[in-house]
């Protein structure tokens, strides 16, 4: 209490008046590395810093004045910052991490009750610092980025104008971080379930799973650990989020119908590829016919088709299993025998089905990948069919009614892959999200450095949950 009062008179003494947030780095690293590298390096993308150590700490500035002049709050919000060695190969990266590295709750001015808040947002909402010993966010970056062996010779880019290239653009990764230091993070473990000390998040007042029609506050540990790999089915409840969507999001979430039989009914997920037509409007629609090539019950179609599988495939949306060939050599294949669409099952189970990459130009057919067990469960109907008919009739399209990246109420989608993702899955927007969106699990190339509409639905997360 003595201390809180200590603070409130500082502030009330220094400070007149506030339009927005002011965010200070907080170096943590020791001598000679991280921001303090005394490498010398030339000016970049308006980034005029003379030493590596500087480049980065202008970066970081710049990503701080982004988020500081998008909040609202009179108590400066610190950043203790270190460069790491993270988790790295040539494929793969952590690139930062970041969180609250307090949370309090039921605080005078708790906007809701029996919720956690992060130290940053709560400072605001009480107007002192909460615990002035302590810095309100940890983040940690990869120092060996662009090293050999982690993504060897691609180091972040330290530019502050976004034009990165082929390199991962630094204050992207910030304004990422940022957001989770924030508040973009629920504290509730994401795999088991478990409450942090038995009290909710203020993101579990807000993250619904539409199959049950419950809020993450209200489940038991299992039912949070289950709802927490529905992909499609967990959705940001908010108010400001949703209305935010209506023009941040792109009309039409690229979907696989199942018209018939009435057993298997319903819409699928779909990765789409990088090659072929996109998908349209009203789409393609055509009878499901399956490859089978190798034994037992497997159509691989990495070779030209027979005459059986030609004859089956032709006029129809051929359907075959993920590898031994690339996505490409596949769509060639089917195309070549007169597919007029294709599918392709998974062949690893998980969800959401994966885009698809790959390149050629004379691939004219439309091609995507649905799930294992999705694939699974069309097979299991169209066991018994002729040789040219199955039954099965299916719609390869847009769904203009539904934005990419929302569920048909005009929820956003939340990640929840299966199997789960620790510290990714729930605190973050789905990858299904178009244009992609600041807060997805993966950096994208095609990212702006705003965070707010009508770009990106960072900031109106925050404001639901009461910045
Ligand atoms: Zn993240």
């Amino acid at each position: 209490m003595n201390k809180l009062l200590t603070a409130c008179l500082a502030l009330l003494l220094c400070s007149t008046s506030w339009a927005a947030a002011t965010i200070t780095i907080v170096n943590g690293d020791p001598p000679g590395v991280g921001f303090n590298d005394p490498a010398p390096v030339a000016p970049v993308g308006g980034n005029a810093g003379t030493t590596l150590g500087a480049q980065r700490l202008n970066a970081f500035q710049a990503a701080a004045s982004k988020w500081g002049a998008t909040l609202d709050s009179s108590v400066p919000i610190r950043v203790l910052a270190t460069w790491d060695a993270l988790p790295c190969s040539d494929t793969a990266a952590v690139l930062g991490s970041a969180g609250a590295l307090e949370v309090f709750a039921d605080f005078p001015g708790a906007p809701q009750a029996n919720a956690w808040f992060g130290k940053a947002e709560t400072n605001k909402l009480i107007g002192v610092d909460a615990d002035p010993e302590v810095p309100d966010i940890r983040a940690r970056f990869n120092v060996n980025l662009g090293q050999p062996g982690c993504f060897t010779g691609s180091p972040f880019y330290l530019g502050l104008d976004n034009n990165h290239g082929p390199h991962t653009d630094l204050v992207t990764v910030l304004l990422h971080e940022f957001a989770h230091g924030l508040g973009f993070q629920t504290y509730t473990d994401d795999e088991t379930g478990e409450l942090l000390a038995g009290v909710p998040s203020i993101w579990d007042y807000f993250l619904l799973d539409t199959t049950t029609g419950k809020v993450w506050k209200d489940m038991s540990d299992a039912e949070r650990a289950a709802s927490a790999i529905k992909s499609g089915k967990l959705v940001w409840n908010g108010v400001q989020v949703t209305n935010a969507a209506q023009i941040v999001l792109q009309p039409g979430t690229p979907i696989l119908t199942v018209l018939t039989p009435a057993s298997v009914a319903g819409v699928y997920q779909v990765g789409t590829a990088a090659f072929g037509p996109p998908l349209g409007s009203p789409g393609l629609t055509g009878e499901v016919m399956p490859v089978v090539d190798t034994p037992p019950d497997l159509g691989l179609a990495c070779a030209p088709l027979s005459a059986v599988n030609a004859l089956a495939v032709r006029g129809k949306i051929a359907l075959v299993d993920r590898g031994a060939c690339t996505f490409v050599v596949k769509s060639r294949n089917v195309q070549d025998a007169g597919a007029i669409g294709l599918i392709v099952a998974d062949n690893v189970a998980g969800a959401p089905p994966s885009g698809i990459g790959g390149s050629d130009p004379g691939i004219h057919i439309p091609v995507v990948r649905i799930t294992l067990e999705d694939g699974q469960a069309l097979k299991r109907v169209i066991a018994r069919r002729s040789r040219s008919h199955s039954g099965l009739f299916a719609n390869l399209g847009v769904n203009l009614a539904v934005r990419a990246g929302t569920d048909p109420l005009g929820r956003v989608l939340m990640y929840a892959p299966r199997p789960n993702q620790p510290g990714s899955s729930v605190s973050h927007y789905d990858t299904s999200a178009t244009p992609n969106q600041l807060m997805e699990p993966a950096i994208n190339a095609d990212l702006t450095h705003e965070v707010k509409p009508p770009f990106d639905l960072t900031y109106p997360l925050l404001k639901d949950i009461g910045w």
